[in-house]
């Protein structure tokens, strides 16, 4: 394979950087990669992979947690060069597909501007996330980073360049989204932007009881009280802690009087408020945490599930389980705002996102952190649930 901007790699200490990912659980080696440069590049490999019957995968950061971005003997498309913001207007910006969503937010901040929803951790690269969904907590407001993406560049599987929206090649905008590579490569896209406000005021409120828990998350995100809502969950030596974040984007602002225990209430900067996993992040880093293997399921519960399916997850699980950095992630969105059809969600009014964070230290953790998660898929499509799959993959 030729590329004219990028590289080309088979040596072995190449390809075994590329046999892993976030997840840590599935090392799957390619046989070449091949890292782009531009938009021909994509072109070109595409057709050489197809011309050879080889499998081809795209690659953004490698944040997917089960081998999304990985190949057994295919050709690793790896789109991490492939970046710029090329354009920033009132309500849209244009962006190379390799581009993390944090280098996009440097452009627009500054000129007060900020795509709709983002999420929690927004070091992950444009085109990785409109390939899974790309969910956050305003996502209750304008559903997936794949439901307001306005146009997409793709190289399909055939080699070509191809332009696609809603009313242009709809079909191909409605495979590629949350179609996780499978559909073609996103080289470019052109996402939504809304005014972003300068600061933000957070409120975290503690529950004791789950179903008080449950039940404000339902009515915050029904009375759209709040820019943001997410809610967060652990047992620990004292109890099982429950907690919601919400969040208003200053000057709107609105009452906690009737929610739960205001543990922290603080005015921060909007840009802050969207980085705000970096403390844990670096922490997570200092101890080692963060090159071991993150197994995270994450799945859509019915509402009419939830409940239950929260209740013996929770049960399933100890405070030595979730350790120092563990958390149960879960919060609802209406459906009605979940247009992506690629994104597989329950059908009810609400579903519940339900992410199951844990790290694996020993391969002990990480069977028992397999069987759990095997037990959590299974109670989850018995019940209508479905795979965000952005995770290890079901059954393994
Ligand atoms: C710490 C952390 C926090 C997270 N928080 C959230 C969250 O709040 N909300 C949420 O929704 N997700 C979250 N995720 C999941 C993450 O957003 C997704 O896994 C996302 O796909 C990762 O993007 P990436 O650039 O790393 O993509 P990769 O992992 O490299 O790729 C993911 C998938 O997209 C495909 N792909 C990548 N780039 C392209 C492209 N240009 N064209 C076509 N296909 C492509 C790959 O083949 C693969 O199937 C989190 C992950 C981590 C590690």
């Amino acid at each position: 394979m030729i590329l004219p901007h990028g590289t080309v790699h088979t040596d072995d200490r190449v390809l075994s950087a590329y046999a892993t990912d976030f997840g840590g659980v599935v090392a799957h080696r390619p046989a070449l990669v091949a890292r782009a440069g531009s938009v021909d590049d994509v072109v070109a490999a595409t057709r050489w992979a197809g011309a050879a019957g080889l499998d081809l995968v795209a690659r953004g950061a490698g944040h997917a947690m089960g081998g999304q971005a990985q190949t057994d003997g295919g050709v690793l498309l790896d789109l991490g060069s492939l970046t710029g913001v090329h354009a920033v207007g009132r309500d849209r910006a244009v962006v190379a597909a390799g581009t993390r969503w944090s280098t996009l937010l440097a452009a627009t901040l500054p000129l007060g501007l900020t795509p709709p929803v983002l999420t929690d951790y927004p070091h992950t690269t444009v085109g990785g996330t409109l390939s899974t969904g790309g969910l956050g907590g305003t996502s209750h407001r304008y559903g997936a980073q794949t439901d307001t993406v306005r146009e997409l560049d793709v190289v399909t599987p055939g080699g070509e360049l191809v332009t696609c929206s809603a009313t242009r090649e709809p079909a191909l905008f409605d495979a590629v989204r949350a179609g996780l590579g499978r559909h073609g490569v996103i080289v470019r896209a052109t996402v939504a932007l809304v005014p972003a406000p300068a600061t933000v005021r957070r409120h975290r409120l503690g529950y004791d009881d789950q179903h008080r828990f449950t039940a404000d998350l339902r009515r915050l995100v029904d009375e759209r009280r709040f820019d943001h809502v997410q809610g967060f969950t652990k047992p620990t030596a004292t109890g099982t802690r429950y907690e919601i974040e919400v969040v208003a984007h200053l000057p709107t602002e609105s009452t906690v009087d009737d929610l739960g225990t205001v543990r922290e209430s603080a005015e921060l900067a909007y840009g802050l408020h969207l980085d705000r996993l970096a403390p844990t992040v670096a922490a997570r880093r200092a101890a080692g945490d963060w090159t071991r293997r993150h197994p995270w399921p994450n799945v859509f519960l019915p509402d009419s599930a939830a409940d239950d399916l929260l209740t013996r997850t929770l049960a399933d699980l100890t405070p030595a389980d979730i350790g120092e950095f563990g958390v149960v992630l879960t919060y609802p969105l209406p459906t009605a705002v979940l247009t992506t059809p690629g994104l597989r969600v329950p059908a009810e009014r609400l579903t519940f996102l339900l992410a199951l964070l844990l790290t694996a230290t020993t391969d002990d953790d990480l069977a028992r952190i397999t069987d759990r998660n095997a037990r959590l898929y299974a109670q989850t499509f018995r019940a209508g649930g479905t795979s965000y799959p952005v995770g290890p993959p079901p059954g393994d």
